[in-house]
């Protein structure tokens, strides 16, 4: 038994409902994850300097030598993190691009799986 079939029967929840709260989860995750990609700048106040290595490239950024900074959060994978920090924007996008890709790609699955679910349905209208 899957577990669409599974929380059909426990929640009363059908096939179709339980597409829809995956889509709108994907569409809030994609909010999110545009909400979360910002471009920072060092505090110039700093007493200490501080600094981290690019997500991506490994390179060091540190607030005595550079500006700002990008970060990217991915909060739907892990509430508590507090985001990806990179060097630069090329470095920030290539992580921010993939991100968004892989929530396209699953946007895409569930509708893939609302068409094959809307034809079977239709299918099974007209057999009766
Ligand atoms: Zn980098």
């Amino acid at each position: 038994m899957d577990l669409a079939k599974q929380l059909e029967e426990l929640l009363g929840t059908t096939e179709e409902d339980y597409l829809m709260m995956g889509l709108m989860d994907i569409e809030l995750n994609i909010e999110a994850l545009k909400k979360g990609y910002y471009q920072k700048h060092f505090r110039t106040d700093l007493k200490r300097a501080w600094g981290f290595k690019c997500y991506h490239c490994g390179e060091k950024v540190k607030s005595d030598k550079d500006e700002s900074y990008y970060i990217v959060s991915i909060t739907w994978k892990d509430p508590n993190a507090i985001g990806r920090r990179f060097c630069s924007k090329e470095c920030a996008d290539i992580f921010y691009n993939e991100s968004m890709q892989e929530l396209l790609n699953e946007r895409q699955q569930i509708l893939d799986e609302m068409d094959r679910l809307q034809q079977y349905l239709q299918g099974y209208k007209s057999s009766k």
